[in-house]
């Protein structure tokens, strides 16, 4: 951990944190417990955000200190009375939204804390590990030299970070010290890890089951059921009264597919069109995302492609074998069920001719 990070956040009196659009649980959790520990050490904290957590977070200690940026008269003077700013689990102006001109803007020293790949360069200072679990690991890092500060509170919030930010902790950056600053966050915090669990996931609402049903019956398999894909219109989610965080979690299903190693979900949204990329081990998704305007790590990125979501699936999809080693992709090759339909319709014809 860069000590100048952690003796410059300990000096700052008046400190904005802000994170990312959309903000997950490893943002939220990140940047509360961080605030929260920067308090306890006499500083004036402002949470300043583009939007709104998902319902299922909405329980996260402190959440109701948070302020989603509108612009006001006092936000903008507490941007610009602050100083120090703190960018945390993202390294893009635009990934803050509406408030990220602001922030970006702003005559504070701004320091990066994050795990993202090829940050920009607007950053006074920063604490990037792209190998690191999440950005709470990161938080964990700066605030382990005064574990004694870690209560129940900071605990929930960086178990949450990392917790959701490492799927469960199985993807590949969870390594034994991972699981160490699990334990102690259990025994400090006197946390139930069950508790944490259920009041993430298991909230579903009867309409978001039912948009998965849906959906999984879209995945489409190419390249020898290397690549898997599904296409989610606007339309499905009206049908089955779906919410807007409801479709968190379906490119993970793709990726549970034997043989599956890359996966991708294409979602349409009012001003266009969502795909998220997912992919397993030396697979990297990283290039194909930001060919379309994204980017993010190796096994997980995003981007937002202004085009109907029928012209954005095509797109994608073809451009795949240009950024990924996949084998021949055989669309002649008709399925089990379909060779036996055009045999029937076959024989059916030389009945009647
Ligand atoms: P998701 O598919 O969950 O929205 O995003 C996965 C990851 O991709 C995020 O953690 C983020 O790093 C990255 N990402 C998602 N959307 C975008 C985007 O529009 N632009 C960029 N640069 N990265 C994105
Ligand atoms: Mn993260």
């Amino acid at each position: 951990m860069p000590t100048d990070v952690r003796s410059r956040l300990l000096q700052a009196k008046s400190v904005v944190l802000t994170t990312h659009v959309s903000p997950d649980g490893d943002a939220l959790g990140s940047v509360l417990a961080l605030g929260r520990y920067l308090e306890g050490r006499g500083a004036r904290v402002d949470y300043i955000l583009s939007d709104e957590p998902a319902p299922n977070l909405d329980w996260l200690p402190g959440i109701d200190d948070l302020q989603f940026f509108d612009g006001s008269l006092r936000q903008r003077e507490a941007i610009a009375a602050a100083d120090l700013i703190v960018i945390a689990d993202t390294n893009a102006a635009h990934r803050l939204g509406s408030v990220g001109d602001a922030i970006r803007n702003a005559s504070a020293e701004k320091i990066l804390i994050d795990h993202h790949p090829a940050p920009e360069g607007w950053f006074d200072r920063s604490f990037v590990r792209e190998t690191a679990s999440s950005t709470g690991e990161l938080i964990y890092d700066l605030i382990e030299p005064d574990t004694d500060r870690i209560d129940a509170a900071i605990a929930t919030l960086l178990y949450t970070a990392i917790m959701t930010d490492t799927g469960s902790f199985r993807y590949s950056h969870v390594t034994p010290r991972v699981h160490r600053i699990i334990a102690d966050l259990i025994e400090r915090g006197g946390l139930n890890p069950d508790d944490i669990h259920a009041a993430l996931y298991d909230t579903r609402s009867i309409n978001s089951l039912r948009l998965l049903g849906r959906a999984l019956e879209r995945i489409t398999l190419l390249h020898g059921g290397v690549l898997g894909y599904m296409a989610l219109p606007k339309s499905i989610m009206q049908d089955v009264g779906a919410q807007k965080g409801d479709t968190e979690g379906l490119v993970n299903q793709i990726l549970s597919i034997d043989g599956v190693q890359v996966a991708v979900f294409f979602h349409e949204i009012d001003k266009g069109t969502k795909v998220s990329f997912r992919s397993r081990g030396d697979y990297s998704v990283t290039r194909w995302a930001q060919a379309f305007g994204g980017g993010g790590h190796r096994n997980a990125s995003g981007a937002f492609i202004t085009e109907p979501l029928e012209q954005v699936v095509p797109r994608v999809i073809a451009a795949a074998p240009n950024y990924l080693d996949l084998p021949p992709d055989n669309e002649a090759e008709l399925s089990d069920e379909d060779q036996a339909y055009l045999s029937e319709m076959l024989k059916l014809k030389s009945q009647t001719t």
